[in-house]
């Protein structure tokens, strides 16, 4: 299943996009947050849908998509998680992985505006697949991992380079400003997705190709990733595991490239759709 969350900002109800039609599911779901993964919301929705009595809408470009998953509790990132990717930043490979937090306010929706904070000059882009999970997980092993995992979204791991890396201490400075985590445009339930690790990935910047890899040069896999984050944080369902990105960002450029307003992004991973953010400057959104 694909599942969405449309309508009005602060009031978006949750649906299932079946061949470009949206229907609503507000009547079994409250919302898709972790309470939503964690009481059988899934297994609901997928008899509701099954039970083909509903009225289906029209999917168009304006029926406005928050991120598909609300109340996020954190957002684990994965840091050179493609040896090319950990080449372009000067970085050894890990031997380990590498995490770090974003703060979940940075979520936004897939085609929301992605906004440069200020004082930024080093806003950057990063596709990345998003893991969803599904249940509480503390001390899993690899071999169960899987068991934990709902879905798959897009992320765009949106970083600003000096506040992540030239100004002291941990990333997360550069990774959590408002509008930092376009997410969507949907989730797609586990059973929809046959292998996660052979995933092509890409992002385009005002329509040339910047990033496109795939998921299969992943250094540490999905279930590494689980296992390992749970043995130092229990994670809870809605939780999200963004698991890193492949070469090509502005800053492996040549000279480095960054945003600015009026760019746009599109980045998209194979059978997890297509999501677009248009860049604006601070000052521009905050007089809005
Ligand atoms: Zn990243």
């Amino acid at each position: 299943m694909k599942l969405v969350r449309y309508g009005k900002a602060g009031h978006e109800k949750p649906a299932v996009l079946l061949e470009n039609k949206l229907i609503d599911v507000s009547n079994v779901a409250g919302d898709i947050d972790g309470n939503f993964l964690e009481s059988g919301g899934l297994e609901k929705v997928r008899a509701f849908i099954e039970a083909g009595e509903f009225d289906a809408k029209e999917w168009s470009e304006d029926s406005h998509l928050a991120a598909p998953i609300n109340r996020v509790s954190k957002i684990v990132c994965v840091g050179l998680n493609y040896a090319k990717h950990a080449e372009e930043s000067g970085m050894e490979v890990p031997s380990e992985p590498v995490l770090f937090f974003k703060a979940t306010t940075a979520i936004v929706g897939p085609y929301d505006e992605v906004v440069i904070p200020k004082g930024s000059e080093k806003t950057d882009w990063e596709v990345e697949l998003a893991v969803v999970i599904g249940k509480k997980a503390s001390y899993v092993s690899k071999e169960s991992a899987m068991d934990y995992v709902a879905g798959y979204m897009v992320h765009n791991d949106i970083s600003e380079r000096a506040f992540q890396l030239e100004k002291g201490g941990q990333w997360v400075k550069g990774k959590s400003c408002d509008t930092f985590a376009p997410l969507g445009p949907y989730l797609v339930t586990k059973d929809e997705v046959a292998d996660p690790h052979n995933l092509d990935l890409w992002l385009k910047l005002n329509g040339e190709t910047m990033q496109s890899s795939n998921t299969s040069d992943l250094i540490f896999d999905i279930p590494t990733l689980v296992s390992y984050i749970s043995e130092y944080m229990t994670l809870l369902p809605g939780d999200i595991i963004s698991t890193g990105t492949p070469f090509g960002v502005g800053l492996g450029l040549n000279p480095p490239m960054y945003l600015k307003p009026g760019d746009v992004m599109e980045l998209g991973i194979d059978g997890l759709g297509v999501s677009k953010q248009s860049v604006v400057a601070f000052e521009d959104a905050s007089n809005r």
